[in-house]
């Protein structure tokens, strides 16, 4: 494999130079916001909404993100070039920056922004013919009140340790409810369940992060004319769905084949979530900011 380029404030290195500082905030505190963004056919798939995205992450935390929006939006694009890629997914960091060893964000003086452009590892295909089996995770989601789900943070242990009771029992995802009970979402990927045609996934509010490939699945349902809506849901509607997938930018669309060893409809990728792959792939071909 080729040396990678890696976009590190405002220059181009070769990856075994692209270090950050054991002082920067990031490392320390998971101080910073982040996007995981495709690239398909020298085109990057909603990168308007992705840089939106980590701009609102980055608002909430207080973060001042020393770019411009099209400037960020051209480094993303020179990353690619730079790689000579075509398809691949690009991880765009902005932390803290350096400070000293206390929590106070505000003796960071510079963020830090780097972009890694790199061909992406996807789940094992058999995941996309045969459906995930899902557990529910011990680890409740965060409290919107504690860290925001929303805000697309550095801080994933909350994430990282319910993949860890995923990866013991087995598997590659697990469900996370909230503190009340509800289904947020995965560990890495919203989740929608179809019963009786209609597509439902949980509110924003119950912990889930604003998905970008979640809002092209409501927009694509929406073209469709499946009828699509935003609520609550209970590991019983899970359960007994008809059809249940996930969702994510890496991910891409995920047939779930049971919860909790519970077969979940046939148990085999459904009609609705094989018509919205096909219509996401289209889409995926046909449009995004090119390089
Ligand atoms: N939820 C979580 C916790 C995520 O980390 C991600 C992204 N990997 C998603 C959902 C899916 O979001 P998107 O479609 O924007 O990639």
């Amino acid at each position: 494999m080729l040396c990678m380029k890696i976009y590190l404030d405002g220059q181009f290195v070769d990856e075994q130079d692209a270090k950050v500082s054991v002082f920067d905030h990031g490392l320390l505190y998971g101080d910073g916001v982040f996007e995981g963004i495709r690239l398909y056919h020298g085109r990057i798939f909603r990168l308007d909404a992705h840089i939106d995205r980590l701009f609102a992450s980055a608002k909430a935390i207080m973060l001042e993100i020393p770019m411009s929006k099209p400037e960020l939006v051209a480094a993303c694009c020179s990353a690619c070039r730079e790689n000579k890629l075509a398809d691949g997914y690009l991880r765009l960091v902005v932390t803290r920056g350096v400070g000293n060893l206390g929590l106070n964000p505000f003796t960071c003086k510079k963020p830090t922004v780097f972009i890694i452009a790199a061909t992406i590892e996807l789940y094992p295909q058999t995941v996309y013919e045969k459906g995930v089996e899902l557990i529910t995770a011990a680890t409740v989601r965060n409290h919107p009140n504690a860290v925001n789900p929303a805000i697309k943070s550095l801080n994933y242990l909350n994430n990282i340790l319910a993949r860890i009771e995923a990866v013991k029992a087995g598997t590659v995802e697990a469900l996370m409810l909230n503190g009340e009970g509800f289904v947020a979402e995965c560990t890495g990927d919203n989740l929608f369940v179809i019963r009786n045609g209609k597509l439902t996934t949980p509110p924003v509010s119950a912990g889930a992060l604003n998905g970008i490939t979640r809002g092209v699945v409501l927009e694509l349902a929406s073209k469709l004319g499946l009828p699509a809506s935003e609520a609550n849901l209970t590991r019983y509607d899970v359960m007994t769905a008809d059809e249940c997938f996930l969702t994510g930018s890496a991910a891409e669309i995920v047939p779930v084949a049971s919860l909790d060893g519970r077969t979940i409809g046939t148990g085999k990728p459904g009609a609705v979530t094989l018509q919205l792959t096909t219509e996401f792939r289209k889409l995926t071909r046909s449009e995004g900011t090119p390089i």
